[in-house]
Order: C-alpha cells, then structure tokens, then sequence
C-alpha cells in the first residue's frame, strides 16, 4: 500500500480509505493509494509553512540550488526504478517512461542552476529617491498534476516552485501517483527539510478541492483539462489566489506543398503516437496544402498500418491508454467519425500479446475531417490524427486559429519568409518550425493561449510566474 509524503513522513489518510491502483497494461488491481480528504491537506499545508517559516526562507538562493541539484543526481541514480515504476502505474513504452525519469532528473538540473540568477532591477527615478524590486516566493504553492506525464510535469511545475524559493503540496492525479511518492522520499534522503516537498493522493474533487480551497495555498498550478481548469479558476478566486493553467490542445500539423515529406513524416506519426496521443501539446490535426494532400495521406496511411500496440513491457510503438473510460472516450469518437461518414486512411495493429481486459486501441488516421467536427475542435486524447486538406497561407492559417484551443503549432516549409509570416499569424503559445515540440525542451517557456490557460512553465520565464514582486523606494535625503 502506498501512503502520503507529508514533512518526510509516510502517513495513512485520515479517512481510512484507499483507491485501487490499475495497471492499463493489463487492467488489473496491483495496488492502492491513500485516499486524502481535507484534514490531510490541511496537515500538509500546516507542515509546508512551519518549514517555511524555520528552514526554507532562511536558506541562501545558492543553497537551494545545491538541494535541487542533489535531487537531480538522486533521481539520476534511480531512473531505472523509476522508469519501471511509471510503466506499470501508467502503461508507459519502456522508452517512454525513461525519458520522463531523464526529463525529470533534468528540470531538478536546470532550476538548481537558476536559484541564485533569479535577480530583481534598480529603475531610475527622482532625485533623492534609490528604488528596486525584489522576486520574492509566493510561499506555499499547490501543484495538481495530471496522469499523462506524472513525472515530467512534476518536475516543470515543483522544480520551478522551489527553486523560486517556496515550498509545495502536491495533488497527482488518481491514476498516476506512484512514481512522485517516490521522488518525494528520495527528496528527504537527499535532505530536503521535513514539508518543503508534499504528496497527497486522492481524488480531484475530494483532495484537489481541498487544496484549492485552502487559505494557506498562496499560488496555484493546475495541470489538467479546460474543464477542470474552469473549477480551479473559481475555486480560487473569492480569496484572489494566483492561478497557472496548463490546459489542453488541438495542436495542428500545417504542411506546405515545398516540405521535406521524409522529414515530416516520423514526426507527425511521433507527435500523436506517442505516449498513445494522452499529450497535450499532441498534433492531433494535420492541415495539408491541396497539391500534396493524397500523396501524403498515401505515405502517412502506409506508416500508421505498420504502427504496433501493445503491453508496456513490450516497449512497442503505442502502448495502452490510462483506462477503460480514456478506451471509452477514444471510441465515442471514433463511431461519430463513422456516422458522419469520415473516411479512415489507415490503423495500426493491436498485437495478439495484448491482454483483452488491458485498454489499447489502434492509432487511426482520418481524412476530409469537416473543420467543424468534433474531431477536428475537440481533444481525443487518444492516438487519433485527423487530416483535412488547405488552399493557400490564408487558408492554413483560418484552419489552425479555429478552435478554442491554442497551445502549439508545427509549421513544415523550406519557404523562409513564410516560416516568419505563420509563426506571427498563429494564435498559440509555441511555434515549431520544420520540427515539432524541439525534443522536450526543459529550457523553452511552455503554456497557452485561449482555452489552453495561460502562465508559463519551463525554462527561466517560469520562475517569474512563481514569484511575486515588490517595489521598494527607498527616500534618502
Ligand atoms: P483532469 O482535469 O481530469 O485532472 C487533472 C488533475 O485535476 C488531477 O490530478 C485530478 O485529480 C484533479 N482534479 C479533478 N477534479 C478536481 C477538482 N474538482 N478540484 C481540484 N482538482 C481536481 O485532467 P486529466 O484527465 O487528468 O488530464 C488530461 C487533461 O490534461 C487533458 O485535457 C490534457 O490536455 C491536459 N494536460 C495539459 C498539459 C499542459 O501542459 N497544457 C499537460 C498535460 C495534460
């Protein structure tokens, strides 16, 4: 059985309750979590603060940062549990799962480094006067995480929060939580103090309500669907506490006739296979210029056919989805497809290891997706490409701003006054020319527009969203 992390301690949940723990792979039970309710919260809350207020606001910048990077090493040493930890708890690809416990090890990495470059400015004013600012912490941050990527978000979320200078309460989601109870132990044997970093397991709308309740959470950053977002934003607001909102997408793929196919191609069938499409920065939409558009349905056809799905440990193309209900979802779309009569280019193949009561489902590739279809406004979260053809720039562009979401775009042309034009004209928060996503990118500010929320995380544009500024005027004669 697992338990909470509340100031480096291992604790039962006040309710006496627990949640089952599903491994997609095969959908069996294999083990439980706490399931919090308010009062563990708020024993976490408690427990953050005391520590802030005896040992982490009276650390130097530079300390923290040797904290964090211990962390960093610490997770490093351990990625191969890790890693085998999240394959079970989220039906990850080997692959998949490892480059998360990387990609962790190296947010710890580079927010170690940016503890003591976080500075404030001295402005210019009267005469007589000296005035600077100052970043100062929020103080104790609450973090809900979602399933897709535990660790990854974990880490560009809590890294940057302590590296800021504050102290966390984490909320992962129900069906992920196993591999964050064990960065949190591995936190306090590297020394981090007793509550500067704290996990509470449970449901959203039991703990994740009861920390975005609490007065004693001064920011918030939620990690999770629109809907949801929308709650937290309320949740928030009657005490005025500062939200992040890393929402979903419906992120396009925009092909030009010019564009290197042979390039594209991995690219696109990687941007929305992976992690078997439960991304949000996905290319869940694929808009192709009319000349090249059955050519390059031929060629992407034939490579979604020969994609394999299958159990975790078999480190296929695609693995399962999280659970049944995700399974549910990605087929209530799939038979509006047929309804409305969308032609489906090609499938890949579950293969004969994988268990019936585990939840896979083939990567699909649809064409001629109407522009207002579900398919082509609404987040699947599944490996479900849907294809739709354009006429020229004007026309890229009205197709790719056409949803409420705007998180990021791929643009693929070797035109380069073009790649400048679409990266202005795109309505969302990061552009990738001839490339897609910049392989993770630890360094490059992360977040939205419209209803993909708003704030950054990732690189140095993150710590600025964790902190606070103060103005000081000091009048000298
Ligand atoms: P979700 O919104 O259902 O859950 C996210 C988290 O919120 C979970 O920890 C959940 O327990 C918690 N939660 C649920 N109800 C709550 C409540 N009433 N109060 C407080 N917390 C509550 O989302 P999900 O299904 O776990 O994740 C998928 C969604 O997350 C997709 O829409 C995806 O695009 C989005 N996502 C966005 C990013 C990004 O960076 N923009 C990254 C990953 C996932």
């Amino acid at each position: 059985m697992q338990l909470n992390f509340i100031a480096n301690t291992s604790l039962v949940s006040s309710s006496g309750l627990t949640i089952p723990v599903i491994d997609p792979s095969t959908g069996q039970v294999f083990d439980e979590i706490q399931r919090s309710n308010a009062q563990d919260i708020d024993t976490a809350v408690r427990a953050a603060r005391q520590c802030m207020d005896s040992v982490w606001s009276k650390l130097s910048a530079t300390e923290r940062g040797r904290l964090l990077m211990r962390l960093s090493v610490k997770v490093t040493e351990h990625a191969e549990e890790l890693t085998a930890i999240e394959q079970r708890d989220c039906g990850k690809p080997t692959r998949q799962a490892r480059a998360d416990a990387v990609a962790l090890a190296r947010y710890f990495e580079f927010y170690a480094g940016a503890c003591d470059k976080l500075t404030g400015q001295t402005l210019p004013y009267q005469d007589g006067y000296s005035v600077f600012t100052w970043r100062e912490p929020h103080g104790v941050t609450g973090h809900i995480v979602p399933w897709n990527y535990p660790m990854q978000i974990f880490g560009r979320s809590v890294a940057g929060a302590l590296a800021a200078g504050n102290v966390c309460v984490v909320k992962p989601a129900e069906d992920a939580c196993l591999s964050l109870i064990r960065v949190a132990q591995l936190a306090a044997e590297v020394g981090f103090p007793a509550g500067a970093l704290n996990i509470v397991t449970g449901y959203g709308h039991e703990a994740g309500d009861a920390l975005v309740r609490h007065a004693g959470i001064e920011h918030i950053s939620f990690t999770g669907s629109p809907k949801i977002g929308t709650l937290v934003q309320q949740l928030a607001a009657p005490r005025h506490c500062p939200v992040t909102l890393e929402l979903g997408g419906k992120s396009p793929q925009i092909v030009f006739a010019d564009a290197d196919l042979d390039a594209v191609i991995p690219v696109v069938i990687n941007a929305i296979v992976q992690n078997a499409g439960q991304t949000c920065s996905a290319g869940s939409r694929i808009l192709v210029e009319e000349k090249i558009y059955d050519r390059l349905m031929e060629r992407l056809g034939h490579a979604f056919a020969q994609l394999r799905v299958g159990p975790a440990s078999m480190d296929l193309d695609v693995g399962p989805l999280i659970r049944q209900s995700q399974q549910q979802r990605v087929w209530d779309f799939l038979s509006d497809a047929q309804v409305a009569n969308i032609p489906v280019v090609a499938q890949g193949q579950i293969v004969d290891e994988a268990p019936e009561t585990g939840f896979y489902q083939a990567p699909t590739l649809l064409r001629d997706v109407p522009v207002d279809h579900r398919l082509a406004q609404e987040e699947v979260f599944g490996p479900v490409l849907a294809a739709m053809s354009f006429r020229d720039e004007d026309h890229a562009v009205e197709l790719a701003n056409a949803t409420q979401f705007g998180l990021v775009a791929g643009v693929w042309t070797r035109d380069g006054a073009r790649q400048f034009r679409m990266a202005r004209r795109l309505r969302c928060g990061q552009v990738f020319i001839n490339n897609y996503g910049a392989a993770g990118g630890v360094e490059l500010p992360f977040g939205g527009v419209k209803s993909s929320g708003y704030g950054r995380e990732k690189g140095f544009e993150a710590l600025y969203g964790f902190t606070t500024l103060k103005t000081v005027a000091v009048k000298h004669d």
